[in-house]
């Protein structure tokens, strides 16, 4: 078994939105900085592909959102959901005070397959595949680097600052022994792949009916559907066959009777436990978590990926000088913690009233939903449309990219 020992100023735990952005920006600003994903790629499915308003402000913000755009992509300027067969308009993006107005749905590995390719221009940037941290490395109280595994072999990576960007089974955040205390969520999540006739079949991205609640995303020649389930009811769902699952489906939205039947068995079904979570404290000495591994968000509004890409850039506006100088002091991290925590409790105090409010009641009940007083005004009165597109475009405080680019010659360490 192979022994390797790398030291750099900044090791990055998880190559998800959180961890790739940050590599990226701290690369872009001069510091060493070396990102650790456990899995060999980015083709997962089944993660969100929401890329919100002011994720594209910051790519704007960067130079590199025209090249973003290039990627396989739709834009949703306006989103609605159909209410037991009545269409509703909810959010209407089109006015936000930012460059690109409208949400982005782009399968995600397109998305951190493209900031790969734009942090390995950078000479500082690094990122190791199939290199799983198994454990933290202390120097007395202060962590100090992270032990991680990579095939047969291990890896011993000595940094002046280690960040958890490994999502909410975070290995870091439990070594570290930082509590976390759950918010509850009533819901799981079932997610599958359903085929379209033509590309250009059409939909809404929510349907709400009797039989549940189902999402579908276009993705071109196929819709990417969530379809929510009460919490730990997958067996129950089983249970009743894939016929009847099928069924409950198209009940739900009957436009899609021809194309369930490209759901055989439930082997075409994944099940994505909800969680929402989120640490007491961010930090340790030598130690700071962002994104899910900080606060764990329920997929309500897509704003998942969004929070964890701006957590990454406060974290780059606030560390990014001080690292390049050394190490960061201990009040810094508390200073990403101060000015992240309140979004993302705003956005989590919001997803658990709606979850409360309108989720669980609908998985409780077998009878068809009235539209909620809310939900008809937006319809009725366009201008209230930007209210929701603005919560859920732009979040509780949008970040702009503060930290300086360093331009080191290629080939030469800052
Ligand atoms: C059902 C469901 C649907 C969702 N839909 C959406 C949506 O449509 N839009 C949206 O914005 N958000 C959505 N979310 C939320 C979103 O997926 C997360 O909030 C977001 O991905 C968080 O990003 P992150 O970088 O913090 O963590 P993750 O995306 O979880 O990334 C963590 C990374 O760390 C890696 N990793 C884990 N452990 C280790 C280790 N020990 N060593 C090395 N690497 C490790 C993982 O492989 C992963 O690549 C959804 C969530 C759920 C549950």
């Amino acid at each position: 078994m192979a022994n390797e020992k790398l030291n750099t100023r900044c090791c990055v735990v998880g190559g998800g939105p959180a961890g790739m952005m940050l590599g990226y920006l701290l690369a872009r600003a001069g510091v060493d900085v070396i990102v650790l994903e456990k899995h060999a790629d980015f083709l997962r499915d089944f993660r969100g592909d929401t890329i919100h308003p002011s994720t594209m402000q910051c790519l704007y913000e960067l130079g590199l959102l025209e090249a973003f755009l290039k990627r396989p992509h739709q834009e949703v300027r306006e989103v609605g959901a159909d209410i037991s067969g009545k269409r509703y308009e909810i959010a209407d993006f089109s006015h936000l005070p930012v460059h690109k107005r409208c949400i982005a749905f782009m399968p995600q590995w397109h998305f951190l397959d493209f900031l790969a390719e734009e942090a390995r221009t950078l000479p500082n940037f690094k990122l190791r595949m199939e290199t799983e941290v198994t454990d933290l490395l202390w120097d007395g109280h202060r962590i100090a680097g992270v032990r991680a595994r990579h095939g047969d072999g291990r890896l011993d990576i000595r940094a002046d600052l280690v960040v958890g960007c490994d999502g909410r089974h975070s290995t870091v955040r439990a070594k570290a022994g930082l509590q976390v205390s759950d918010q509850g969520a009533p819901m799981d999540v079932l997610w599958m792949r359903i085929p379209k006739a033509t590309e250009t079949e059409g939909g809404t991205l929510g349907y709400i009916g009797a039989d549940g609640f189902l999402v579908m995303l276009d993705r071109g020649d196929y819709w990417q559907c969530a379809f929510v389930i009460a919490k730990d009811g997958f067996d129950a769902v089983k249970e009743q066959g894939i016929e009847s699952f099928r069924d409950r489906l198209v009940r739900i939205n009957p436009a899609i009777a021809e194309n369930v039947k490209a759901l055989v068995s439930f082997d075409d079904v994944k099940l994505l436990t909800v969680t929402v979570d989120r640490v007491q404290r961010w930090y340790r000495p030598g130690l700071l978590c962002i994104g899910d591994c900080a606060h764990a968000m329920s997929p309500i509004g897509g704003v998942g990926i969004n929070l964890a890409i701006q957590d990454a850039v406060a974290a780059a506006n606030i560390l990014a000088e001080p690292l390049r100088d050394g190490p960061a002091a201990v009040g810094l991290l508390d200073d990403v913690q101060q000015r992240r925590q309140w979004p993302a409790k705003m956005t989590q105090g919001l997803q658990i009233f709606l979850q409360n409010k309108f989720i669980k009641p609908l998985l409780a009940s077998r009878t068809a939903p009235k539209a909620p007083l809310a939900v008809k005004l937006l319809n009725w009165f366009p201008p209230l449309r930007r209210i929701p597109a603005r919560i859920i475009g732009m979040g509780f405080r949008p970040e702009h990219i503060r930290c300086r680019e360093v331009l080191t010659p290629p080939g030469k360490k800052s």
